[in-house]
């Protein structure tokens, strides 16, 4: 048998749905297979482009799709300085793509590749938003009752409910006010309603989005044990992650941390020190599949469950990766999981389907999704300034969102 050689690589910009999506499609020297991985870092999606096209495309035509691991770690270290969104997004592209590429050559789903399922399918949480407790309440009951057992409920998303109450000082820069102090009597005071309104097997998850100074992290959590959360989630900024010690030695709510990671180094204490419980990586930001599975192992050992990322700014094909992983990865946890649109599911045939509360993957070889690609290009990503990213403090201080 022949060996395959890459013989080119695609970068395939499309916004199917709000926000930029990055794919990469990698071609090789049989006509009838290729493989698809996603890069989507959708607030910069025009550096991951360049990385690609400029930097990464030259470096893999001629090579072995066979030869993941080494694509993997010479793609790394090729620029010599490592790691960084734009580059593992870059190379997460290529990586997802290789696998998808192996699936194909021996007629297996992705999974199968790794050592085989673990279950059938990937339970999954869906996100219950509202402006009050009682809103917030209607729409977990509703999904409770389509079967979704996992439920992240929110009072006014991240930004929260009280910013429009006292204006900024004359002379802020303008920006999306915020007043994370209202998160410590609005949060608890959801959750107590929330267990007493829902059924007793819901399981409540809560999104801080490293928006509290961290000693009212510390109080948050412990405030909130008492009502049994799945996980609370960023409960500090990367940048903070010294305080999780701190809060794990004063109480038990489960911590799941790690969407905004971007270098190994960043998980290894709290995953050693066992100072979460979930690990959030969006598998993108971290270098595609080949580092998740490395991750998902090592936090096996440690008693650390999986809960990759999963809103709408990781593309169909991501999705399609993050579920062939719940589904083999042992210490799987939850996977987040955001609709999808008509439009989406005709642009990415293929796409995993949720049934009352579990995605499943399908049973085609490799990671089981396409794209129409003429229906892509129809829809142009939108080049502007990304605004949600501007949040500052009542008294105008830039802080993170
Ligand atoms: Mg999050």
């Amino acid at each position: 048998m022949n060996k395959l050689t890459i013989t080119d690589v695609k970068t395939i910009l499309t916004q199917p749905k709000g926000l930029p999506l990055v794919i990469v499609k990698v071609l090789t020297s049989d006509p009838a297979i290729h493989g698809l991985g996603c890069a989507t870092f959708s607030w910069r999606y025009r550096a991951v482009e360049a990385c690609i096209e400029k930097h990464v495309k030259p470096f893999m035509i001629g090579r072995d799709p066979a030869s993941i691991e080494d694509i993997w770690q010479s793609s790394m270290v090729n620029g010599y300085w490592r790691n960084g969104p734009v580059l593992n997004n870059a190379v997460s592209g290529i990586d997802m793509a290789l696998w998808d590429i192996k699936g194909k050559m021996l007629g297996v789903p992705c999974y199968e590749l790794w050592g085989g399922m673990s279950r059938p399918a990937a339970a999954v949480y869906v996100h219950a938003d509202g402006k009050d407790k009682h809103e917030v309440a209607d729409r977990a009951r509703a999904y409770y009752e389509q079967g979704f057992r996992h439920i992240r409920c929110q009072v006014g998303g991240y930004r929260g409910v009280s910013w429009e109450k006292n204006g900024p000082p004359p002379g802020a820069f303008p920006g999306q006010y915020c007043n994370p102090k209202e998160k410590l009597y609005l949060v608890p005071e959801l959750f107590a309603h929330l267990r007493e309104v829902l059924p007793t097997d819901a399981e409540l998850l809560y999104d801080v989005h490293e928006r509290l100074a961290p000693i009212d992290g510390v109080w948050l959590a412990k405030a909130l044990e008492p009502m049994r959360l799945y996980f609370l989630e960023d409960l500090f900024a990367p940048e903070d992650m010294g305080w999780f010690s701190t809060v794990r030695g004063q109480c038990a709510t489960a911590l799941a941390m790690g969407e905004l990671f971007v270098h190994p180094g960043e998980s290894l204490s709290l995953i050693s020190q066992r100072l979460i419980d979930f690990i959030r990586v969006h598998p993108s930001d971290v270098g595609g599949i080949t580092p998740c599975l490395k991750l998902g192992h090592l936090c096996d050992s440690f008693g650390v469950r999986t809960a990759f990322h999963g809103p709408c700014d990781v593309s169909p094909v991501g999705m399609a990766a993050n579920v062939h992983m719940d589904v083999h990865l042992h210490n799987f946890g939850i996977q987040e999981w955001a609709f999808r649109s008509e439009l989406e599911e005709a642009m990415f045939p293929g796409l995993p389907q949720v049934r009352e509360g579990y995605a499943y993957p399908n049973e085609r070889p490799g990671l089981g999704i396409e794209i129409d690609e003429t229906l892509a290009a129809k829809y142009p990503c939108e080049d502007k300034v990304t605004e949600w990213t501007m949040a500052r403090l009542p008294d105008g201080t830039i802080t993170r969102p």
